[in-house]
């Protein structure tokens, strides 16, 4: 049987005075029209990574907006994980390919997860890799059928593709985080672009105070009289653990006493983050001031809601990512974030919010020198990255783009990037944008925009753009 994960009570009213108010107006009214609506969502994990963290956040709210949601988890052995994650590297370009022995335990465990799917739905989302082929062995029944795709899969390894590709036909809706990531020749007609969002109320996330935090981190160990950078992530190689342990050793002698934490979970449907967290560990042996954690020690999210709030600068080095939750999630804290130019991170930091982006390690150690070294400037970025989250990367405004996707798959007109699209979308990253954002006329047509990075990147070359 799939797994039900227990999610609590939670009320959309709490976040009056969080996010902006019109967004959360338009939810309401939208969610009038889909009362009564079966949703489930399915993935692979009830805690680890981004995804558990976005349905933990959302799943309650859907209930609350008067929606019947369900939150599943699929089964499955160590050698499956391996596989998906094999998959899971390829679509992001990785070189491994599938063996026919990992094809069948891939192929074999997603059918015993289909025979196992119980319930009515009218929408069904299944997340990441993971549960992808429980369609095609399932088949549709009433229900609209979503993929959600949480990782960047503009260039996919072209084997590993095409064998996920035979199980992505009959899906209404493919959602991906960005335009740029939806690969050149995806076999599902109708693509959307929703970028995620952090939860404010979370316990990784609400306001839990100085003094509460202070003593959080004093009790592990951190000694805050010292300089402290930090990096949430994955023990995964392309968050980049060691570049970012090669940073630190570039800084220390620039910052007597600096404090480098990595703080990692470990999710069961990753089994090499061991490895690396193994790695990390015999690395960093031998330095008092590297602290690495993990959830299995106990150090979860109040955890990590200190650590990105009393952390001098945040980084996160990553090489390719999805969307990279961490960073919204530091910034919302109004902590100053140094973050390699992969995926989504670019869309959170636009226009300089929130902090420096970077690609290279020497990069990546001037910028957290210079933002250790300019408090002001550090602040005023980080300041900006508060209220670009408030506007963009909130879960309600995540709940509205999913609301308006699941009432147009109900109409059964599904709209392929209509002309008016457009006019309620940034063509460039994807990202449904209000009527007060950065707007540019061209040829009769408005174009707004989530950013100025966003308009310079439409005027820097609109013939791509012009035609969508
Ligand atoms: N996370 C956590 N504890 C850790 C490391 C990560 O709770 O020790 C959380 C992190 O705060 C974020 C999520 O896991 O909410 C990671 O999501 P992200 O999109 O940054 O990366 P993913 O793991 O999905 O690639």
């Amino acid at each position: 049987m799939l797994q039900f994960v227990d999610v609590g009570p939670r009320s959309l009213a709490n976040y009056r005075g969080l996010a902006p108010n019109n967004l959360l107006d338009d939810l309401l009214s939208i969610a009038r029209d889909l009362k009564g609506a079966r949703v489930v969502h399915i993935n692979a994990t009830p805690y680890g990574g981004g995804v558990s963290e976005l349905l933990r956040a959302s799943v309650p709210i859907l209930n609350d907006l008067g929606l019947v949601a369900h939150w599943k988890t699929i089964a499955g052995d160590e050698r499956f994980f391996r596989v998906t994650k094999k998959i899971h590297n390829g679509l992001q370009g990785g070189p491994r390919d599938l063996t026919a022995s990992d094809r069948e335990a891939y192929l074999s465990t997603c059918r015993r997860n289909a025979e196992s799917f119980e319930g009515d739905y009218d929408f069904v989302f299944l997340h990441d890799p993971q549960p992808a082929a429980i369609l095609s062995m399932r088949g549709k029944s009433n229900a609209r059928w979503i993929w959600r795709c949480h990782i960047d899969t503009s260039r996919p390894n072209p084997n590993i593709a095409s064998f996920f590709y035979e199980y992505m036909h009959g899906f209404d809706s493919a959602i991906f985080t960005m335009n740029e990531f939806v690969p050149a020749d995806f076999p599902v007609a109708r693509v959307d672009i929703i970028p995620p969002a952090i939860d404010p109320l979370s316990p990784k996330n609400i306001d839990i105070g100085e003094s509460t935090a202070r003593q959080v981190l004093q009790w592990i160990g951190i000694l805050l009289d010292r300089p402290l950078i930090t990096q949430v992530a994955r023990f995964d190689p392309w968050k980049d653990p060691f570049g970012v342990i090669a940073v630190y050793r570039m800084l220390r002698g620039d910052f007597p006493g600096l404090q480098l934490a990595l703080v990692g979970s470990m999710a069961f449907d990753e089994p090499e983050g061991w490895d690396i967290y193994r790695k990390v560990v015999d690395e960093t042996r031998n330095d008092p001031d590297v602290h690495v954690f993990t959830n299995v020690i106990g150090v979860g999210n109040i955890e990590v809601n200190a650590f990105q709030r009393l952390s001098q600068v945040v980084i996160q080095k990553s090489l390719r990512e999805g969307f990279g939750l961490a960073v919204s999630e530091a910034m919302w804290k109004a902590t100053p974030v140094v973050a390699g130019k992969a995926g989504g991170i670019p869309l959170q930091m636009a226009d300089g919010a929130g902090g420096i982006l970077v690609e290279t390690p020497d990069q990546c150690a001037d910028a957290v020198r210079t933002l250790l070294k300019d408090p002001d400037r550090a602040h005023e970025l980080a300041q900006r990255g508060r209220e670009r989250v408030r506007q963009q990367f909130l879960l309600p405004r995540l709940l509205l783009n999913e609301l308006h996707l699941m009432k147009e798959l109900t109409e059964g007109h599904p709209i392929v990037r209509d002309p008016s699209w457009s006019s309620e979308h940034d063509v460039v990253c994807g990202m449904m944008v209000s009527h007060d954002s950065v707007t540019l006329k061209s040829n009769g047509r408005i174009f707004r925009f989530c950013s100025e990075s966003c308009r310079n990147r439409f005027l820097h070359n609109p013939r791509p753009y012009m035609a969508a």
